[in-house]
């Protein structure tokens, strides 16, 4: 924790470093060869984050983007089609996984402004059963989408939509957790309406590394297969399976405050006079497109606050930013601007 302490770091909640305690709970795993399924610690998490999201299986990966990939591998097949939004991680931040590993075309749509993706559009782009077409399986869902949570009435009506479609649900729920903090609800109420869901524990949670994938056991085990395939089968894994169940225990909870923290900064900003987008997790989006923006980092750096320069700055809370940063950062901003 040395040269992470001296800046404070806004560029994403990836740049988490573990803990005493979770290093500590690392080095005292029990471990065997995960790819034998002999890694009591790897199944405990799988086990643990099934029983909570309400799923009969998960799967331990090594990263959310190959997690998302085994998850449409399992769900689609070479030709077939997933729908997506413009702005989904899976579809646009991931290297086109899909398609360039699985045969498995993307339908993006745009996102409505709450991240959902407005269902009749999705309706317009499922293609009807007949050989000219890719045959669409899978409609993939984003939550947290961009620090916003899905609204519950709208996770309400996938499964019958779903249903009258035929399609599989996934979801990309990296920052799951943010969402089931900020609304206040059960995991399972977030989650019981899709066929697999994807956790990141490396993020807000605060784990060096690790996805699980959850959702039904014979999902899971055509992704189980598909990790193997990618190269994402790992023997003694329980040593960072160790540090998602200290996650699992310590660090879910406390997300409200880095929640409260990222409505502080954005409050702290608006009295600068920036825009900030309205925000209900760990992100705030500024408006910077009147700011030079290498110059803006620069004195920002000089003043120990660490940005990803764009004209939609995004600024993110986490376990390394603690009240007393939120403030040097709002000074360092009044400074810069
Ligand atoms: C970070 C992230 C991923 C991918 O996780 P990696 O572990 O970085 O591969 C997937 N989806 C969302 C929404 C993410 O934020």
């Amino acid at each position: 924790m040395t040269t992470a302490k001296a800046l404070i770091d806004l560029r994403s909640d990836t740049v988490t470093l573990p803990c005493k305690g979770m290093r500590k709970a690392m080095h005292e795993a029990a471990l065997g060869d995960d790819v034998y399924g002999e890694d009591p610690t790897v199944r405990k998490l799988e086990e643990t984050l099934a029983a909570m999201t309400g799923k009969e299986a998960g799967l331990f990966l090594p990263t959310g983007t190959q997690s998302n990939l085994c998850a449409l591998m399992a769900h689609c097949e070479r030709g077939d089609e997933y729908v997506a939004g413009q702005m989904a991680h899976l579809y646009r931040y991931e290297g086109g996984g899909a398609a360039v590993l699985g045969g498995i075309q993307p339908q993006p749509i745009e996102n409505s402004a709450d991240g959902s993706l407005e269902l009749s559009l999705v309706a317009d782009v499922i293609k009807p059963l007949d050989f000219h077409f890719a045959r669409t399986r899978l409609l993939c869902l984003e939550n947290t989408m961009q620090g916003r949570v899905l609204p519950l009435c709208y996770l309400q009506a996938l499964k019958p939509f779903a249903q009258t479609h035929g399609l599989q649900l996934h979801l990309d729920g990296a920052r799951i957790f943010n969402a089931a903090i900020a609304c206040g609800t059960s995991l399972p109420e977030l989650t019981h309406m899709f066929d697999s869901v994807s956790i990141c524990l490396s993020k807000g949670l605060g784990a060096p590394a690790g996805s699980v994938l959850v959702g039904h056991s014979s999902v899971i085990a055509t992704a189980r297969r598909w990790r193997k395939v990618l190269g994402g089968g790992m023997r003694q894994s329980g040593v960072l399976a160790a540090a998602g169940l200290y996650a699992l225990r310590h660090n879910v909870d406390r997300l409200a405050e880095d929640h409260a923290r990222a409505r502080r900064l954005g409050d702290g900003l608006r009295a600068l006079g920036l825009t900030v987008e309205p925000l209900q997790t760990n992100m705030v989006y500024a408006n910077c497109s009147e700011f030079d923006l290498s110059r803006l980092s620069e004195r920002l750096l000089a003043r120990g606050v660490m940005i990803n320069p764009a004209s939609r700055l995004r600024l993110v809370t986490h376990l390394g930013i603690d009240d007393e940063a939120v403030e040097k950062v709002l000074l360092a901003f009044q400074g810069s601007i």
